[in-house]
């Protein structure tokens, strides 16, 4: 069955605060679709990106997110993996000590355990095996799984190791969200090719960028623009090169224009 991920009528705030950041997001992403979610700073991107990783940091006010029908916001994170959801975080912390190796075979044997408590999680040969296989995909480096995660990691390397952490948990929808500052062309490069890698039947994704240029890297199927908290234009690849071509201002402008009305 085609996984099917649906954003209804959302309405978001800060957690204990009335006003709204997110005013009715209305937005369908299935497997094997790329969605590009564009907006100026301060659209509220990112604030969609933390509701669906279930960030306790923000309120739902209105409005449903299904994942195959399945409620999303009443699940914990890592119920919403294992229902196939993929949440790009930026780990903000490095974990000493901890390889990003022994991080994935964790986080694999973890969701074994949950489908079957007797489980004993993935043999190290076979772990070890697939490691190798994604990193080849991937063009990365096999020494690079045996890195402490994050720690001492350029953004590049982080964007490399969300990369292969999608790979390896094989998501059915995943959500990326390129925050706005302090990506390089080359970690934008790093997302892109591990997106146009990964996606195909198996995966869907939704790409939040603020860059129009990530998206001459990767090429949706659909570009949706996010401004005030909702989506108001919707469109195909040509409407990202419109934005590249005019940028923001005019959404704005066409907005005003229609409040007025
Ligand atoms: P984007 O990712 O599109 O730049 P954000 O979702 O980060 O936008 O922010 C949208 C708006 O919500 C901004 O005005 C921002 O200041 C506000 N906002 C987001 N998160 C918080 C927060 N945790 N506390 C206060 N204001 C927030
Ligand atoms: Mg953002």
């Amino acid at each position: 069955m085609t996984a099917t991920l649906q954003i209804k009528n959302l309405h978001v705030s800060v957690e204990g605060d009335d006003e709204l950041i997110l005013r009715g997001v209305d937005l369908t992403v299935k497997q094997g679709e790329i969605h590009a979610l564009m907006g100026p700073n301060g659209s509220g991107k990112s604030t969609l990106a933390n509701i669906l990783m279930g960030n306790p940091a923000y309120d739902v006010r209105e409005g449903a997110v299904l994942l195959d029908g399945e409620n999303v916001l009443d699940m914990e994170p890592d119920e919403r993996s294992r229902a196939g959801l993929f949440l790009a975080f930026q780990y903000p912390v490095a974990i000493p000590g901890v390889t990003l190796a022994n991080f994935l075979r964790h986080a694999i044997n973890a969701r074994m355990k949950a489908d079957d408590p007797e489980s004993k999680g993935i043999p190290i040969p076979r772990f070890a095996r697939m490691m190798r296989q994604k990193m080849t995909d991937l063009h990365i480096d096999h020494s690079f799984a045996g890195r402490y995660l994050n720690e001492g990691f350029s953004g590049g390397e982080k964007k490399r190791a969300e990369v292969l952490q999608m790979a390896v948990l094989e998501p059915r929808i995943a959500v990326l969200d390129e925050t706005d500052s302090g990506l390089d062309i080359d970690a934008l490069r790093i997302v892109a090719d591990g997106v146009n890698a990964l996606t195909g039947p198996d995966m869907g994704a939704l790409v939040i960028t603020h860059y129009q240029r990530m998206l001459n890297h990767i090429k949706p199927d659909y570009v949706h623009v996010l401004y005030d908290g909702r989506i108001v234009e919707s469109g195909g690849p040509e409407l990202a090169l419109e934005l590249e071509e005019k940028g923001y201002e005019w959404i704005r402008e066409k907005h005003l224009a229609l409040a007025e009305v």
